[in-house]
């Protein structure tokens, strides 16, 4: 009797959501949980063919199962290599036939970031759930467009922020919310490296290039999670050593960002220097990453003589575990959409201030 009122309850309820949601959203929502769930990778690049496909091996709440390609030379290679089936083949064309897919239940967006937004808004649409690779969009109003998809079909939205899922990330970011040494006062925050491709998507503004949404979203984050702060104003200088290479987008920024606390930051982000730290200097002491944004072999030291180091291969299957049983166990993703947009506005406001000779952006 009982059972039968509770059947009957969760089908009215069912019903009556039909109404507000997609069928795709319904099916979704009506889906067993797995014990791993199934990925399947959008754009099939550097990232996704070096880093994440080989991390899916490493993963256990969460396997490779399908793949989105507009390279059809790709396809043998990554069946073979991966297990695939055909039917988990997908082309840009037919992407939305995702929805129909009980094998994949988390759309990988692994493209150039100014196609980030469209398949993200079409992977929500979907009804699976969507991780995005950083830079989670050129501007902020994609990334809020992200974000809405998203909430309207009822969806959840990560961005592969992997050194958030790196516990020696986490044990400085536990400095901070401690006040071990007391109040932030001073934090220098550098990412960069030399990028020796010319004609890349990197160095076109049409496909989300310059270095600020590479690099500059860690040596933001750095500041960000240093201070447990948001910037209130931005000062920026943007410049290129190979302007033959560099001229429709920057090569490298250097800029000052203020928080609410007074804490200050010197950010620096460059495709021609490489550099990788993070310095924090507090009331009472000081801390030190370096490296910092490493896929892995991240550490650091503090004043009273405490090292943070936890040694770990790669960052990126914590990152999709973490993330796969967040969506499993229905728990906040660590990295959510909001998190992305947080770093594009500054972003944003580094590109407006280092257009306009430095002048203050207040954000
Ligand atoms: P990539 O250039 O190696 O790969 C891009 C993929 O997109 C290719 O498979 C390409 O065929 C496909 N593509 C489809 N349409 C395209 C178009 N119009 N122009 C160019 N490529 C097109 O890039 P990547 O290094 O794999 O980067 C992909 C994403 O992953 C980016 O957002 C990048 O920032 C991110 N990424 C993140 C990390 C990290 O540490 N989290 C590291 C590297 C890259």
């Amino acid at each position: 009797m009982k059972s039968s009122r509770r059947t009957f309850v969760k089908k009215s309820i069912i019903t009556a959501s039909a109404a507000a949601f997609s069928p795709n959203v319904l099916l979704a929502a009506t889906r067993p949980v797995k014990d791993k769930l199934g990925v399947a990778l959008v754009g099939l690049g550097y990232y996704s063919t070096d880093l994440i496909a080989p991390g899916l091996l490493n993963t256990k709440h969460c396997e490779l199962k399908g793949i989105v390609t507009g390279s059809p030379s790709k396809i043998p290679i990554w069946q073979q290599k991966h297990s695939l089936s055909d039917k988990n083949i997908y082309s840009y064309d037919n992407y939305d036939d995702i929805s129909n897919n009980p094998d994949i239940d988390v759309i990988y967006v692994i493209l150039p970031p100014s196609m980030h937004k469209e398949y993200t808004v079409r992977g929500a649409e979907t009804g699976k759930q969507i991780w995005c690779e950083k830079p989670m969009a050129p501007s902020v109003a994609d990334c809020q467009a992200m974000i809405d998809a998203c909430n309207k079909n009822k969806v959840r939205l990560s961005i592969g922020y992997r050194c958030q899922h790196d516990p020696n990330i986490q044990a400085y970011q536990k400095v901070v919310r401690e006040q071990k040494f007391g109040k932030v006062k001073m934090v220098n925050s550098a990412a960069g490296y030399l990028e020796r491709r010319t004609d890349h998507w990197k160095q076109q503004k049409a496909m989300g290039g310059g270095v600020m949404g590479d690099m500059g979203v860690y040596a933001i984050q750095g500041a960000r999670l240093a201070t447990g702060e948001e910037p209130v104003s931005v000062k920026a200088h943007t410049s290129t050593t190979r302007p033959e290479i560099y001229h429709e987008v920057e090569e490298t920024a250097v800029y000052v960002l203020e928080f609410p606390s007074g804490a200050m930051a010197t950010c620096q982000s460059s495709f021609g220097v490489n550099m990788n730290h993070l310095q924090v200097n507090y009331e009472d002491g000081w801390l030190k990453m370096e490296p910092h944004t490493g896929y892995g072999g991240n550490k650091g030291s503090m004043s009273d003589g405490t090292k943070i180091y936890t040694p770990i291969d790669r960052q990126q299957p914590l990152q999709m575990d973490d993330d796969a049983l967040a969506i499993k166990n229905n728990k906040p993703y660590l990295t959510p959409g909001e998190e992305g947009l947080a770093d594009i506005r500054v972003v944003e406001a580094v590109l407006k201030s280092g257009a306009n000779g430095g002048c203050e952006v207040k954000l």
